[in-house]
């Protein structure tokens, strides 16, 4: 027997319906801040990643997954959503277009990572960028529409992070203040804060185990290290998340996995969850489009994964509304009836109107015990005699009341 491969599942037809509500109130939320749907490909040049996400970074280290195709091109599996964005920018000279452009997406991604419950090797991202300007409006716009989202899937009990990790010129200084507060306590890191610290201080303080966490949460801030450009930036934005009444805190050990973030960072995390909590996050990336070849463009974004909003549904038990199915079914007796009821389950379909036909020779008890199994509001019987007589049969299936009409009556009477 064949499995799905290892952190990777099938999405059952009884999950749809929870994947498209979400995909619906993605498009909703888009449309009304004003972003438009792109679709890069599932796999890209293996450098776009590499030189975008950080060399040093667990996702180009341990997660991607990445081959030689039988051109020797050397292709990843798309680990994350920005920098493909940012690709297509460049590429197609959107930088032409009255900035900030402003682009979403819902796409799958791939990271070799250790499965378990809300961490897996593919896993669907919903994520939106505002490229080409750096007005912490745009910040708090983000911020808020991300927020809106959460709030109209009727998520409740959910925490805003913020903090601002600073820029080119002044992180320099906090990274090398962070070292030396982590030297003094070596020792105590655990294996991988110890190897990250040379080349990755800042992903020391998001350590999610307790024992470093106690350290982290001593460690220099990096708010304090801003540059004054960086500081006012930061301060400007905050004054506008609370114009917008939004509930965030700033918390000084938020970093992000990629090392292309500037400034803001931002996270959102259902109340008291564990290490695989949060459902979304983003920040600004103002050096990475010129990383990839392009001119000076700030920009932001933020991507949440939608398995773990499913999951987060589930824990608050919301319900989702349920996908339409046809509430017709047709059943039907002898064989001249077995004609004529394919060709009214055609008609009706192609008014419009939803059908499951009787399939196989099963008696007429039978077909409408499938019709309940199905939940069909409504059974078509059809027999010898209504053939003669131009009629069908019509059953309700909640009251079993069954009356005869004519075949030209019933599209009307089933709409
Ligand atoms: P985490 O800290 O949980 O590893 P991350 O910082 O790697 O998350 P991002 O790269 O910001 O996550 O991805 C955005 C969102 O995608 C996350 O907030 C999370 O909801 C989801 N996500 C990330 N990795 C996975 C995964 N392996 N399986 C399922 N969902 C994931
Ligand atoms: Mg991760």
């Amino acid at each position: 027997m064949y499995r799905v491969p290892r952190g990777t599942s099938d999405i059952l037809p009884e999950e749809q319906a929870s994947w498209r509500y979400i995909e619906q109130k993605v498009a909703n939320v888009c449309q009304l801040y004003g972003y438009e749907r792109i679709d890069a490909p599932t796999f890209e040049d293996s450098q776009l990643f590499s030189r975008s996400a950080g060399e040093g970074t667990d996702i180009v280290e341990k997660e991607m997954y990445t081959f030689q195709d039988k051109g020797g091109n050397k292709i990843t599996l798309r680990p994350e959503g920005t920098a493909p964005v940012c690709r297509a920018y460049l590429e197609h000279g959107m930088h032409n277009l009255p900035q900030p452009v402003k682009l979403y997406y819902i796409a799958s991604i791939f990271r070799y990572e250790r499965p378990q419950a809300g961490r897996y090797r593919q896993h669907y991202q919903f994520g939106y960028e505002a490229i080409g300007d750096d007005d912490p409006a745009l910040d708090a716009e983000v911020i808020d529409m991300a927020w809106q989202f959460f709030l109209s899937l009727g998520l409740q009990n959910l925490s805003l992070q913020l903090n601002s990790i600073g820029c080119k010129q002044c992180r320099p200084q906090y990274l090398a203040r962070l070292k030396d507060y982590y030297v003094n306590y070596t020792r105590q890191l655990c294996p991988d804060c110890k190897t990250r610290l040379n080349r990755n201080p800042l992903r020391l303080l998001d350590c999610k185990k307790p024992s470093c966490q106690k350290i982290a949460n001593s460690a220099p801030r990096s708010i304090d290290y801003l540059c004054p450009q960086c500081d006012e930036h930061f301060n400007q934005l905050k004054k506008y998340l609370d114009l917008l009444a939004l509930p965030f805190v700033v918390n000084h050990c938020l970093v992000r996995g990629l090392d292309y973030y500037t400034r803001t960072v931002f996270e959102i995390q259902p109340e008291a969850e564990g290490a695989q909590s949060t459902v979304g996050g983003g920040g600004r990336y103002d050096d990475l489009i010129e990383e990839l070849g392009g001119k000076p463009t700030p920009a932001i974004g933020f991507a949440a994964g939608i398995e773990r909003i499913i999951l987060n549904l589930k824990r608050q038990n919301i319900s989702v509304p349920a996908l339409p199915r046809p509430q017709v079914f047709i059943a039907y007796v002898g064989n001249e009836a077995r004609g004529e009821a394919i060709k009214l389950a055609s008609t009706l379909r192609r008014a419009g109107i939803g059908v499951i036909e009787a399939i196989g020779t099963k008696s007429l008890k039978a077909q409408l015990r499938q019709a309940n199994t199905f939940g069909a509001h409504h059974t078509v019987i059809i027999g010898e005699q209504e053939i003669k007589s131009g009629t069908v049969i019509l059953r309700d299936m909640t009251t079993a009341e069954q009356k005869t009409v004519p075949i030209s009556e019933l599209e009307g009477l089933l709409k």
